[in-house]
C-alpha cells in the first residue's frame, strides 16, 4: 500500500488527486490536505466580483468529491515538510493543522510515501502598506468572498454615478512585482462593461494600472499574432482593445502605498505620482504560503528546498544566470524536488527559475516587472503529469517521469470582456509555448501558427462553458477524465 499525501486542492492539487485515485487501485491510498471546505473556480471570481455570477456558482464542497472518489480528506494546513522523517521512523511526514470546525488547532503528522506540494500562493497584500479588503483600502477577486466584496464596492460606486457623482476607477496590480496580469485585464473590462450597462459610463474615468512595461506583455514577454499574412504585436492589439473601451492605462508602474482614495506609486523612471481613485481593484504579489522543512533532528532545513519567496525548488536552473543567457530549457519539466526523490511541487507552489519577461527596474532599485504567470491549465497539465509518474512509481512500471515543462506546453486563456449572451465579449488568447523557445522558434520564441489572440461574442460563448466544463470536471462527474486540463 502506498500513500499520497497532496498538500492543497486548487487547480493542480484536486487534479493530481482525482488522476491519481482514477489511476491507483484502492489499495493506495491518496490524501488530500486543504484549509478550505469549498471548491473554488477562481478565473470566474472576475465575475463574482463584476456583480454578475453568484458567489455559488464558483463554490462547491469538496467532502462529498472525496468520499465518493475514495480520497482522504483532511481539511488542514499543511505547516512542515519532515522528507527525511523524525527520531520515531525515516518515512517522510508532513506535519498539519486543521482548520475543520471540529478539529480546528488541532494538529497532526501524517506519514507519506509520496508527496505533492500544490499549496499555491500566498496573497501577499502586506507587501504594499494599504492594499487589500482587509488592512487596506483596495479590493480583491482573488477569492470568492473577495470577489463578493468587490462587487458591493462596484455597485456602490455605480450607485454614486446614478446621482450624478463622477468616479475614479483603478484596475490592476498592487505592487511592482506582481503576477496575474491576465485577471486584472478581465476585471478592467468587465467593470467597464457594467459601468456601460449601468448608462453611467460618461461618469466613469477607468484607469488599467500596470507593473507590465507595455500593455499586452502579460508577464510573459508579450507575443506577436500573425493573422491572413498579417503580423501583429500583442501590443498593438491589447493597447486597441483598451482604445475601444476608452480605458487608460498607467504601464510601468509599481504601487509604493496606498492610503484611502490615493495610490502613491512609481514609474520605472524612477519618478513618483500619486492617482486618486473611488473604487479600486489591485492584484496582490504572490509568495509561497509559508510552509518550512525540518530535518529528522528538527533542525530547519527549509533553504535547501525553498526558494527565498517560499516557493519549492524543483528540477529547474536557479543559477541566477543573465537575461540574455536564459534558456527554455532551465524550466521545470517533472516537477521533482532536488534530492528528494518522492516530493514534488506543482501549480503555482514551484519556484520558477526566473521572469519570462524582461526584468525592470527603477533607477531607485524598485522591480517593477511582472512575476511568471501560472495560469489554471499549466497548473492542471502539471498535476497531472506528476500523478501519472507517482502512479508508475507506485506499480514499479520503471518508466521515466511525465514531463509538462512551460516551455513546451501551449496555454489557452480566455479573458472575459463582459458577461451576456448576446452582448458579452471575450478575447481568446492561445500561445505555444507558454515560456517562449528562442532555439526552436528563433525569430519571435513561439509557433507563430499557434499564438493566437480573437476577441469578440463566441469568446464570452467559450469562456461561459469552460466555466461550466471545469466546474463539472472538478465534481468529478462522469466522464471527467475526457476534459482536458
Ligand atoms: C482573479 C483570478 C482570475 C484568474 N483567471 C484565470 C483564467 O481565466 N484562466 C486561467 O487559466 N487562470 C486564471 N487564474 C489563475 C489560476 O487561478 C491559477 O493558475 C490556479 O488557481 C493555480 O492553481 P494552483 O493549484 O497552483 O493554486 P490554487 O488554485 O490557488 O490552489 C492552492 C490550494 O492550496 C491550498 N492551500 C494554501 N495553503 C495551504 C497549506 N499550507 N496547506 C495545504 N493547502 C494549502 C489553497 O487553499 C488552495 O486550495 C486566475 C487567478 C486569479 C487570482
Amino acid at each position: 500500500m502506498a500513500r499520497t499525501v497532496i498538500l492543497g486542492a486548487g487547480v493542480s492539487g484536486h487534479t493530481a488527486a482525482l488522476h491519481l485515485r482514477r489511476l491507483l487501485g484502492k489499495e493506495h491510498e491518496v490524501v488530500v490536505v486543504t484549509p478550505n471546505s469549498q471548491w473554488n473556480w477562481i478565473p470566474s471570481n472576475i465575475w463574482v466580483g463584476a456583480g454578475t455570477m453568484p458567489k455559488s456558482d464558483v463554490l462547491f464542497p469538496l467532502a462529498p468529491v472525496y468520499a465518493k472518489q475514495g480520497i482522504t480528506y483532511v481539511q488542514a494546513l499543511g505547516r512542515t515538510i519532515l522528507p527525511h522523517g523524525d527520531t520515531e521512523s525515516s518515512q517522510g511526514a508532513v506535519d498539519v493543522e486543521y482548520t475543520s470546525p471540529e478539529r480546528r488547532g488541532q494538529t497532526e503528522r501524517l506519514r507519506y510515501d509520496y508527496l505533492i506540494n500544490a499549496t499555491g500562493p500566498k496573497l501577499n497584500f502586506g507587501a504594499t502598506p494599504g492594499l487589500g479588503p482587509d488592512a487596506g483600502h483596495t479590493v480583491s477577486v482573488c477569492t470568492a468572498d473577495h470577489a463578493v466584496h468587490a462587487a458591493e464596492e462596484l455597485a456602490a460606486s455605480i450607485a454614486r454615478m446614478k446621482a450624478g457623482e463622477r468616479q475614479v476607477m483603478v484596475v490592476g496590480t498592487g505592487h511592482g512585482a506582481c503576477t496575474c496580469e491576465g485577471a486584472a485585464f478581465e476585471y478592467v473590462f468587465n467593470v467597464e462593461h457594467e459601468v456601460r450597462k449601468a448608462g453611467v459610463r460618461d461618469l466613469a474615468e477607468i484607469i488599467f494600472f500596470t507593473n507590465e512595461y507595455e500593455l499586452g506583455d502579460f508577464g510573459v514577454g508579450g507575443m506577436q499574432f500573425e493573422e491572413n499574412g498579417f503580423r501583429t504585436t500583442g501590443k498593438i492589439w491589447t493597447e486597441s482593445l483598451f482604445r475601444e473601451r476608452g480605458v487608460r492605462a498607467i504601464t510601468g508602474a509599481g504601487a509604493t502605498r496606498i492610503e484611502e482614495g490615493v495610490i502613491h506609486y512609481e514609474l520605472l523612471d524612477g519618478s513618483e505620482h500619486t492617482q486618486e481613485f473611488d473604487f479600486a481593484m489591485l492584484l496582490p504579489p504572490f509568495t509561497g504560503v509559508g510552509i518550512n522543512a525540518l530535518d529528522a533532528e528538527g533542525n530547519d532545513i527549509s533553504d535547501q528546498y525553498f526558494a527565498p519567496n517560499g516557493m519549492m525548488r524543483v528540477d529547474a536552473d536557479y543559477s541566477g544566470k543573465p537575461y540574455e543567457e536564459w534558456r527554455a530549457s532551465d524550466w521545470p519539466k517533472t516537477y521533482q524536488v532536488p534530492g528528494l526523490d518522492n516530493v514534488w511541487a506543482v501549480g503555482i507552489a514551484f519556484a520558477p527559475p526566473h521572469p519570462i519577461s524582461k526584468p525592470r527596474k527603477s533607477p531607485n532599485g524598485t522591480v517593477i516587472s511582472p512575476a511568471p504567470p501560472r495560469t489554471g491549465m499549466p497548473a492542471g497539465v502539471m498535476g497531472k503529469a506528476v500523478a501519472m509518474t507517482i502512479a508508475d512509481r507506485v506499480k514499479g512500471r520503471g518508466k521515466p517521469a511525465h514531463e509538462a515543462s512551460m516551455a513546451a506546453m501551449g496555454a489557452a486563456c480566455v479573458a472575459s470582456a463582459g458577461t451576456g449572451l448576446f452582448e458579452g465579449s471575450a478575447a481568446a488568447i492561445t500561445m505555444l509555448p507558454v515560456v517562449p523557445d528562442f532555439e526552436k522558434y528563433p525569430e519571435t520564441g513561439r509557433d507563430l501558427t499557434e499564438t493566437k489572440g480573437e476577441i469578440g461574442l463566441a469568446g464570452h460563448w467559450m469562456k461561459a462553458s469552460l466555466h461550466h466544463l471545469f466546474i463539472y470536471k472538478a465534481k468529478a462527474l462522469p466522464g471527467w477524465q475526457i476534459i482536458p486540463e
